[in-house]
């Protein structure tokens, strides 16, 4: 039987959760294209690992927040890979804490362009692929939103509403583009991670916050990466699920 290849791209594919799903969807059969910003030795650092175990991997550098440098994204993948058949949308960034009224437009502006806009501008290159109405097979979207989405940001006051409220938008995204794009043979999914060990703490000016997190979290202890791969691998996979949220954060 012919069986079309299994491609995914991982935007922020090169470190903390898209590190580990790109690794990890390797091992499930698909050719990766490890998507990064600026870090180009993180990203052929996976490209390596998955290439040394046997798999397919490009490292593509992109920024999600910048419509052309997307686009170039998905074409660089048609050329290299083939047909697109599961997007994770995962790039993202949080910034220092802050209340409201010190907001600058540009922290707003800088956080929905890249949290938001990032994965609206991959989702739109993977339906003109992947859906049917546009002579494509039918595919999987992931979508990486937060537990943030539903604690009004960082889980206090003066914390990064910011970043909550564009994960917020997320699920919204989430839920609306599932019924969407469902007649096409596109499934679309998120997850929810809570306080996951990665790099981004510090980028946002809580180096340690993986390290205090644990007394508020039910099972004990923050979670990995690969907790965060293991769900999206799995939203990815589950042929019946669409429109579903995974919250794995422990319990909280
Ligand atoms: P991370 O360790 O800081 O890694 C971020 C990744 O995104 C890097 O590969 C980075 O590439 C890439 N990236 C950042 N901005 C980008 C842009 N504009 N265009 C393309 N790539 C970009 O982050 P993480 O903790 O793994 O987080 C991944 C996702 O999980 C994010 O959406 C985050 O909001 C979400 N999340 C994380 C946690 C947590 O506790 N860690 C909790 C809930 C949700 P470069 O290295 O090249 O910059």
């Amino acid at each position: 039987m012919f069986c079309m290849d299994k491609v995914m791209i991982v935007t922020g594919g090169s470190r903390g959760i898209g590190a580990a799903t790109s690794l990890m969807a390797a091992k499930y059969g698909y050719a990766v294209a490890v998507n990064y910003r600026g870090n180009r030795e993180a990203a052929e650092a996976v490209v390596s690992a998955i290439e040394k175990d046997g798999g397919r991997a490009i490292a593509v550098q992109a920024d999600v927040s910048n419509e052309a440098d997307v686009v170039a994204l998905f074409q660089a993948v048609d050329e290299h890979l083939g047909p697109v058949t599961a997007l994770v949308n995962n790039a993202g960034i949080v910034d220092e804490p802050s209340p409201v009224a010190d907001m600058s437009a540009e922290r707003i502006e800088r956080m929905m362009k890249i949290n938001v806009v990032g994965p609206f501008l991959c989702a739109r290159e993977a339906i003109r692929r992947m859906g049917t109405e546009h002579g494509g097979a039918g595919g999987v979207i992931v979508n990486v939103s937060s537990a943030a989405s539903h604690a009004g940001g960082g889980g206090g006051a003066g914390t990064y509403i910011d970043y909550g409220a564009s994960k917020g938008a997320i699920d919204t995204f989430t839920e609306g583009l599932a019924r969407e794009v469902a007649g096409e043979k596109i499934r679309v999914n998120a997850v929810r991670p809570g306080v996951i060990d990665t790099e981004i703490h510090a980028s946002g000016g809580q180096p340690d916050k993986p390290q205090q997190a644990p007394a508020k979290i039910p099972l004990g202890r923050i979670g990995t990466p690969e907790d965060i791969a293991e769900a999206i691998l799995y939203l990815t996979e589950a042929e019946f699920t669409t429109g579903a949220f995974l919250d794995v954060d422990g319990g909280v």
